[in-house]
């Protein structure tokens, strides 16, 4: 069963090798499990539905305002969510939960919204980690849960493309393509528990976004419900008919309306692929080699370089404690010491395209003293590329607090920003005399730039609200660097409470105006998920 207050099926404990807890300890301190709240205790506080009677009424079964229901979908995955879910300190619940079958119900359940002035919030899988979801306080909110929309419409096998129910989670969505021989190749790492449409509505990207393209490249066309009725986005292959509406559905959070179905494009599945690992010196020389690999277009299907930090806390993660304290000796003695940096790579499409790819691929790193070491590494990120937001758990339940954030910029202030970036969360709790640790990794590169992805954690206080102050001291801290190096807020999460303070900074005045007024253009009420990307929501 999925769990309420953490990461994913609560069937699977992600254990933390002794050595990787020893570390931990050593570098911020002993972590302690203070108790959490239990579901009962949410359930305590979950309001009378301001729902009207004879709505609930009206609509049963398709509506439902049982408290546990309301519970499970008043959060998504921030840490935010994590500290209000297990210390039970919510505020605010959704009224009633919609669970529509087809255009028709999706219909019915925002003309009663608009009736009744309240709010409606589309919920797919609710992975989001920036408080997309969340219902506002003091605001009678109905969430309209898409999972039943989880159908294959159409597999266009000359085309290449596929229209699915946008409620569809990942694996399903994979497990009808690959009955058929197609693969959608859209592999966030939520890709078990988050669907179709939220991938669409938070500009998701995959890990291999670098071969199959983020969500935005997948995205051929749609069907939306909105307020002021149904928007039909056919699936051109290219189209110079002035603005592409698209992409108002893209990154609209939920506030354009409600995406019932998308049409995506599909590859065959590939006959071959895998994924190996190269170490390099520094993190300098393993930058330059990513750039170059990059702008040379060498054919690789991913490309992930760890800092330092970050490889060394993923060999401890490794777990196989004398193999990695025997391979790290090794490598020292040839020069790979302290500051190496672990660069995976993958390599997708046929036998042949991948040899040649990967011996260019090595070849190219050689030239930055990379050094490719056994398989064994690449087989292991590819085995947890789903089991590592697990650990997250594991860590609460020590004591620890873990979050991640992201930027991109362009190569030509890459290091500068990780560097800054990393040090502002790494002092960030110097005045309470608590540590963190961070590190970083690049894991989506472009011709012009990278994705910058930080991951940080820290003890846990006894006190909910003051973890959370913790929280949102380092989440503060790194928004204002990102900005200030003129990073973007998100190259992945999306927008939702936790960075609207920040668009404007991107954005500019005149570049808010024209999303609020093209949103407006479809829910004139504000009815749709409100409070979202707006400064000052919370
Ligand atoms: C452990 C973990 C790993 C993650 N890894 C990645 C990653 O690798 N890459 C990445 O991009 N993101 C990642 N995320 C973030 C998150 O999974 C993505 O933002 C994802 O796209 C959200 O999808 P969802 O179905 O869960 O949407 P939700 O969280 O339910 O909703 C997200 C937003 O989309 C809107 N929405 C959802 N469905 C619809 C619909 N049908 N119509 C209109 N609006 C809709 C909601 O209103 C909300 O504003 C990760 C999150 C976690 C917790």
């Amino acid at each position: 069963m999925k769990r309420w207050n953490g990461w994913g099926d609560d069937s699977i404990h992600a254990h933390l090798p002794n050595g990787a807890a020893r570390f931990l300890e050593s570098v911020i301190g002993a972590g302690e499990n203070f108790p959490d709240a239990s579901f009962d205790d949410v359930l305590g506080r979950v309001p009378i539905s301001r729902l009207a009677a004879p709505f609930t009424k009206k609509f049963h079964p398709l509506v439902n305002t049982d408290a546990d229901v309301r519970a499970l979908h008043a959060r998504g995955q921030s840490l935010p969510d994590w500290i209000a879910l297990r210390s039970g300190n919510l505020d605010a619940f959704p009224d009633g939960v919609a669970f529509p079958q087809n255009d028709a119900e999706v219909r019915e359940v925002i003309r009663y919204a608009r009736d009744a002035q309240i709010a409606l919030i589309p919920y797919g899988g609710g992975t989001s980690v920036v408080g997309h979801i969340n219902p506002l306080q003091n605001i009678p909110t109905l969430t309209l849960d898409v999972s039943r929309l989880n159908r294959l419409y159409e597999l266009d096998e000359t085309s290449h493309l596929a229209t699915f129910g946008a409620g569809i989670l990942g694996p399903a969505l994979e497990n009808h393509l690959r009955a058929r021989g197609f693969t959608l190749g859209h592999f966030p790492q939520s890709w078990e528990f988050s669907t179709l449409g939220g991938w669409i509505a938070a500009r998701s990207s995959g890990q291999q976004s670098y071969y199959y393209g983020r969500i935005e490249n997948l995205f051929a066309g749609a069907h939306v419900e909105t307020p002021l009725g149904e928007l039909e986005l056919p699936p051109f292959p290219a189209s110079a008919a002035g603005p592409d509406v698209r992409e108002i559905i893209l990154g609209s959070e939920g506030r354009a309306g409600v995406i019932t179905r998308a049409t995506v494009r599909i590859r065959p599945v590939p006959e071959f692929e895998n994924f190996y690992a190269v170490v390099l010196r520094d993190w300098e020389s393993g930058v330059n080699a990513v750039r170059e690999l990059a702008q040379q277009r060498v054919g690789v299907s991913m490309l992930r370089l760890s800092d330092a930090d970050e490889t060394f806390a993923n060999l401890m993660l490794a777990g196989h404690t004398n193999a990695i304290q025997f391979a790290q000796r090794a490598l020292n003695a040839i020069g790979y010491g302290a500051e190496k940096c672990m660069l995976i790579y993958g390599v997708t499409g046929t036998r042949r395209e991948t040899a040649r790819v990967r011996r260019e691929t090595e070849n190219a790193l050689r030239a930055f003293g990379g050094l490719p070491v056994p398989f064994l590494i690449g087989n292991v990120w590819k085995k947890n590329r789903f089991r590592a937001p697990y650990l997250r758990n594991t860590l609460w339940e020590m004591g620890y607090a873990l979050d991640t954030l992201e930027t991109a910029v362009p190569w030509s202030v890459i290091r500068e920003t990780s560097n800054v970036i990393k040090q502002v969360i790494r002092n960030g709790l110097n005045e309470s005399g608590e540590r963190v640790l961070v590190f970083a990794h690049l894991s989506h590169v472009y011709n012009d730039g990278a994705s910058i992805y930080v991951t940080y954690a820290f003890r846990r206080a006894r006190d909910a609200n003051e973890t959370l102050a913790r929280w949102h001291k380092l989440k503060t801290a790194a928004s204002h660097i990102i900005v200030a190096q003129r990073g973007t807020i998100s190259h992945q999460h999306g927008v939702g409470i936790d960075h609207a303070p920040y668009l404007i900074a991107e954005k500019g005045a005149l570049g808010i105006l024209a999303i609020e007024n093209s949103l407006r253009a479809f829910d004139p009420y504000g009815m749709m998920n409100p409070g979202k990307q707006v400064v000052g929501s919370r």
